[in-house]
Formats: structure tokens, sequence, C-alpha cells
């Protein structure tokens, strides 16, 4: 495999952009080696500047569940674009995008738009602060929220990939309010209810987390969670980023039948576009500026293009529930495709999935919290890492992230991803 072109980009770029990437976890620092970049995109595969192709298992990290460049939606950005690119103001499209995100989410009575799952998050955050009058908020160890300061506080995804969690530039006094829990204990939060009474106004956390690769919620683990709130006045907040759209319909709250007070969201409810969206319960949302006293803002927000974009991804979704059976069937594909093949080799690794998302751990313990996902063997997923890419499988360049599956994954490129898998595995452990 030749990239020679991507490693002169990547030389030049460092002159001139922070590591020669825009977001870190693109720097291939976690796996070795330089970074592939990426010259167009079509359907299941990634095509690079030097004109090879990549079966794809990211998909621009989870919004392209459709594949890329899907007709449905450049025919919509096209059609978009005709009309002009930005305007500033109120459009019928961003009516018609919100009403259609109430109809589907089951947590989100109103909604406002953004560009992006930080600005999401962030916002959330704010409003639960102005909503309940308190200060601090519980986040779980190895979830990422994305970069606000207060959640680069044990986050997961690239921070943990970079290796500093805990950021500098992020204050004392801003990190003081961020309570930290393990994932899956209940016992946990109730230490911190205590301990901090009357204090806390939300409780966020990726239902399905896959910023510290992909774990599941023990049973009954949610519902703990939404009663725990329920009874303390705290917001729970879902940061659906990932999961919006992707686990079901309605995310994971769908999925797994609890509702939180609020709910995060990104990736897929842009269609590839920068958006990002927060919403919850009438009388939370009430307390958003115009129509209340916590202000948030955006120029770029609602834009054009993007509701074009994201519009069409989301009708497409709530009137195809095909998508989602076919998904899970490419999920189940191959992560027991993977399992039979490391138990044909011999190999204890644990690979969780649900739905369209998983992650294979190197590691035979079960994975199911921050602790247990660090006793994976990052070296060796490197190398695996290194060894599926030179068979043409692009994988998420750090042992530390899910990996999103899309509807235009074939079976015949699920046995062409199994076979790279087999050989990998071999050329890497035996
Ligand atoms: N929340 C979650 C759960 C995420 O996975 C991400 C990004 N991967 C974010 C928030 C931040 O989103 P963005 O990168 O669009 O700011």
């Amino acid at each position: 495999m030749q990239i020679s072109e991507s490693k002169r980009l990547f030389a030049h770029a460092k002159n001139f952009i922070p590591g020669g990437v825009n977001s870190p976890v693109r720097a291939f620092r976690a796996v070795g080696g330089e970074p592939i970049f990426i010259k167009k995109a079509d359907g299941a595969f990634l095509h690079d500047e030097d004109g090879n192709a990549y079966i794809e298992l990211i998909n621009s990290w989870g919004p392209m569940i459709l594949g890329h460049n899907h007709p449905i939606i450049k025919e919509a950005v096209i059609q978009a674009m005709e009309d002009g690119t930005s305007f500033g103001a109120p459009t019928a499209r961003e009516v018609e995008i919100a009403e259609l995100i109430v109809s589907m989410v089951p947590s989100v009575e109103k909604v406002r738009m953004v560009n992006s799952g930080t600005e999401a998050t962030m916002s959330a955050i704010r409003v639960a602060r102005g909503y309940t009058g308190r200060d601090k908020f519980i986040k779980m160890e190895g979830h990422y929220h994305g970069h606000g300061d207060s959640f680069l506080i044990a986050a997961g995804s690239g921070a943990i990939t970079m290796g500093h969690p805990d950021s500098p530039g992020v204050t004392e006094g801003t990190a003081k309010d961020t309570l930290l829990a393990p994932y899956n204990d209940l016992q946990a939060i109730e230490n911190l209810v205590v301990a901090n009474e009357g204090e806390i106004a939300a409780l966020i956390l990726e239902p399905v987390p896959g910023n510290m690769g992909l774990c599941l919620p023990s049973p009954g683990y949610l519902q703990g969670l939404r009663d725990i709130c329920t009874r303390e006045g705290i917001v729970l907040i879902f940061d659906e980023v990932m999961t919006g759209f992707r686990l079901a319909r309605g995310g994971a709250q769908e999925l797994f039948g609890v509702i939180p007070d609020m709910t995060t969201l990104g990736k897929i409810i842009g269609g590839g576009m920068p958006v990002g969206a927060y919403g919850g319960k009438k009388e939370i949302m009430e307390f958003v500026s115009p129509a209340g006293p916590v202000y948030q803002a955006g120029t770029l927000s609602g834009n054009p293009i993007a509701m074009a974009a994201g519009l069409t991804m989301l009708k497409y979704l709530n009137t195809h529930p095909e998508v989602y059976t076919r998904l899970e069937e490419i999920g189940i594909q191959i992560a027991s495709g993977i399992a039979s093949i490391n138990e044909k080799l011999g190999l204890d690794f644990t690979i969780n999935q649900v739905g369209s998302m998983y992650s294979l751990f190197f590691t035979d313990e079960d994975v199911i919290d921050f602790e247990s996902a660090k006793t994976s063997d990052t070296s060796l997923f490197g190398k695996y890492f290194q060894a599926m890419l030179r068979r043409g499988v692009y994988l998420a360049p750090s042992q530390y992230e899910t990996l999103f599956l899309s509807t235009a994954l074939t079976d015949e490129l699920i046995g062409r991803i199994l076979q790279a898998h087999e050989e990998s595995m071999k050329e890497i452990l035996i």
C-alpha cells in the first residue's frame, strides 16, 4: 500500500496546524504510523489521496449511518444551496426538523439546534443549572461530552487516547463542580448525593458509552439513575450524541425504555453537516433565552444547508424502520464472526456490541466501566489497527472508541472484514 501523498500532506500540515490535524485522535498517535488523508468517500468506502480504498467502520465518527455521499442527502444539500448558504434568521426547515425530533425522541418536548455535540452538552448543563439553581453536576469516568471545560475531567475519547484526561487550561474552580462516578455503579451515585445534598443540578452520561470503547448498561442501571434523579430533583441528561437515531429511531432512551429529563444530540442529526441539538421537558427548555433567562445563541445555528441535510436524514430514518433491523443484523454478523474467529484461534478477547456499534478489547476481562476498559492491551490494539488498515479496513485509531456501522455494508463486505480480522490476528499474535 502506497501512502506517499498522505505522508507528504501530513508533514506539510504540521507547519500550519497544531499536530497536523483539526481533531487530536485523527493524528493516529495511539496506533503508531501516520494519518491517511482522505480525498473522497462513497457508500461503504473511504478513498485516500494515494488512490487506496478502505472499508469504513467509523463513518465520520457516527453520522454516516446510511453510508457516505448518500444520494438523498447529496440532493437535499445541492437543492438548499440554490437558495443561499446562511441567513441568520428563522426558517421553515428549522421548525420542521424541531417538530420531527420531538416526535422521534421520547424525552424531547422542545429542542434548540446548535453546531456541535460540544455546544449541545455545554448548553444543557447551563440550562440544568439555571433551572435548578444548583452548581454541581455528576459525570461518569471515561465518558466524553465534547471539550467544554467542565467535561474535561476523567474524560474519554481523545482525552484518554492522548494521555491527558485532565486538560491544562481547565481551572480548579471549574473542576470542583464536576463530581465523578464510575459507570454502572448506582451506590457511587447514592454516595455523591449524600455528600452533596441539595447541590447537584444534573447527572449527565452516555447511556451506552462509546468513548471508552463500547460498554453496556447493567440491567436496571439506567432506571436506577432515573429513580435517584427523580427523588433528588436532579436533571437527568442522556448524552445521545452517538446513540441518538442510531440505536433506535428514539435512541438509547427508546431502546432501554428509560426517559431522561434532557437529551443532547449530534452526529446523525446533521446528516454529515456540523449540527448538534439539546432538548427536553418543556418546563426546563422554557428556561432557554429568549423564552427564559439562560443565555445560549449561535450565528450559524439552524444553518439552512445543515438543516436540509439533517432533515432529510431524520425523515428517512423515521420512515424506514428496516434500517434498524438491518443494522442490528450487520452488527451481530460482525461481532459474532469476530468472536468465532477468535475462538478458533484460541484467543479470549472481549467484544461488546449493541446494534450498529461494537468494540473489540484486547483483554479477557468483562469491560463494563473505565477501569475494566483500561485493562485492554493498547499496544496490541495498535498492531491490530495497522494490520487491518493494510488489508483495507479503516477502524477508529484508538482502543477507546466505538466503531459505527452503516447500511452500506453488504454481506460480501462483511465477509472481507472478517477475513481481514482473521489474517490480522494471525499476523500479530500467532
Ligand atoms: N458527546 C458524545 C457522547 C460524543 O461522542 C461527542 C463526540 N464524539 C461529543 C459529545 C462532542 O461532539 P462534537 O465532537 O460534535 O463536539
